[in-house]
């Protein structure tokens, strides 16, 4: 499904029909452009203060937009890849090299850069397990147990913990190794990942949903949806409710979780299954600007800090001169830093990443510290965690994520159905599937 080209020409077969969407993340603005090119009647609620969702850059920090959520386009085959193309996007292209802070067989904690995976074997067998574990097709047990069995040494298991648990928005004992194979077998937009040059993640939505982004209703929090044989009834926090023939519900798995929608009549066994079962992490992204640059100047991402499973230089490629720190954490690590924000305030969650900064750097990052961002995506109330993640046995329960209920359809990144959950672009594709069900129903209904 690399574009919406169907949806985006022809007639307009929605002409009489009233659609209400809710959720303006890359799912909802999506599904609502499309729906209003078919012609639809459509109201777009969304419960903050903007749209975008987990799209959001900073333009205060630096002189180019940091991305507090998504960052890369995965893949040159989909339909935001296409989005990149008409905006005419430039893309990143300095060459960079990965460290790791770790300790060597003698205990010796020192920062390495690549050549440490040829030299190193432990650290190499880490790497190969990474490669390894999308072709298991055992039981689904956690990384972390699949660890175990091939016996990964401990002073490696950070890389694993960096590129699998936390990559996948989550933890190595949370991720199921099967349903994270079974995901990566469906993954078809490729396996490049770009960064963006110049533009922001928000700006190539905006740029090809012109017309949902004028549409959509801040501060309108949906807190229930009744729904029957003929109509769909929101609810919103203000008391006002909104009927439409069919809904569009694309809010973060998190707001499913924590029931703050209530569904009349309750969602089938199924799906409430699907929903407690598929998992959801925790995660946030600290950002740290300094005033002079400590590291190496072509940091790809720095692995093993303490509490920063994976660290990397937002602007390298971006700005003359890159002088921030983008630390990604996600997951039980999450959590703790969460805690410790709840605290003591985001400073000092920021002094976590500091310190950690200070002991590969000898101080250095206290030294030229300006000031630090913390975008804590579990506090954010219509949201509560990351993006969702392959649990142990989550596969086939994506469907009925997925699943229509009544007249209410089911869209946001969780609900993709093979393998690229967690991503913009399978968010864009499930808002096109959900519109492409209602213009497949509309001359049965
Ligand atoms: C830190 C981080 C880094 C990421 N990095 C990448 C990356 O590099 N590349 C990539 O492709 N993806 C990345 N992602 C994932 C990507 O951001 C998401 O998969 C995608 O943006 C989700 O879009 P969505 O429309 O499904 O959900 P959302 O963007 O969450 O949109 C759902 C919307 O629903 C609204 N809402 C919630 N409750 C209600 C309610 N009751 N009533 C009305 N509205 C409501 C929310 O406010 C939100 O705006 C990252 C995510 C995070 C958190």
């Amino acid at each position: 499904m690399a574009t919406a080209a169907p949806l985006l020409a022809g007639c307009n077969p929605g002409k009489n029909t009233h659609v209400v969407v809710i959720g303006a993340g890359a799912a909802g603005l999506w599904a609502t452009q499309l729906l209003i090119n078919k012609g639809f009647r459509v109201t777009f609620l969304e419960a903050s203060d903007r749209y975008g969702g987990r799209i959001l850059a900073n333009t205060s920090l630096a002189d180019y937009p940091v991305e507090l959520g998504a960052e890369e386009v995965h893949g040159a085959d989909s339909v935001l890849y296409s989005m990149c193309q008409d905006a005419n996007a430039k893309f990143v292209e300095a060459a960079t090299e990965d460290h790791f802070w770790m300790a060597d067989g003698d205990g010796t904690v020192a920062l390495r850069d690549e050549s440490v995976l040829e030299t190193d074997d432990v650290l190499a067998a880490a790497a190969r397990f990474i490669d390894d574990l999308t072709d298991w097709d055992g039981d689904d047990v956690t990384v972390s147990a699949r660890l175990d069995a091939v016996g990964i040494a401990d002073r490696a298991r950070f890389l694993v913990e960096a590129q699998v648990g936390n990559e996948y928005g989550s933890d190595n004992d949370h991720v199921g190794a099967r349903s994270l194979a079974e995901g990566d077998a469906e993954w078809t937009s490729g396996s490049a990942n770009y960064a963006l040059a110049d533009a922001s993640m928000l700006s190539l939505i905006e740029l090809a949903c012109p017309d949902s982004r004028e549409q959509v209703q801040l501060g309108a929090a949906v807190t229930s949806l009744q729904y029957s044989d003929g109509s769909v009834n929101a609810t919103l926090a203000d008391g006002s409710s909104v009927s439409a023939d069919y809904a569009i519900v694309t809010v973060p798995l998190g707001v499913l979780k924590a029931g703050k929608i209530t569904f009349d009549p309750p969602l089938s066994d199924a799906k409430q299954s699907a929903i407690s079962a598929v998992g959801f992490g925790s995660g946030m992204k600290i950002i740290v600007t300094f005033s002079e640059r400590f590291w190496p100047d072509d940091l790809g991402s720095l692995y093993g800090a303490e509490h920063a499973p994976e660290v990397w230089a937002p602007g390298l490629g971006r700005s003359g001169n890159p002088l921030e720190l983008t630390a990604f954490v996600m997951g039980a690590k999450a959590d703790a830093l969460s805690a410790v924000a709840l605290a003591g305030g985001a400073d000092a969650a920021i002094d976590l990443i500091l310190a950690d900064l200070d002991l590969i750097f000898e101080g250095a990052a206290t030294r030229a510290f300006v000031a630090g961002l913390l975008q804590d995506w579990t506090q954010e109330p219509f949201i509560l965690g990351s993006y969702s993640f392959p649990s142990p046995g989550s596969t086939e329960l994506r469907a009925d994520l997925a699943r229509v209920e009544g007249r209410v359809h089911f869209a946001g990144e969780a609900t993709h159905r093979t393998g690229m959950y967690g991503t913009v672009h399978g968010a864009l594709e499930t808002g096109e599937r959900a519109v492409q069900e209602i213009l497949d129903r509309l001359g049965d209904d």
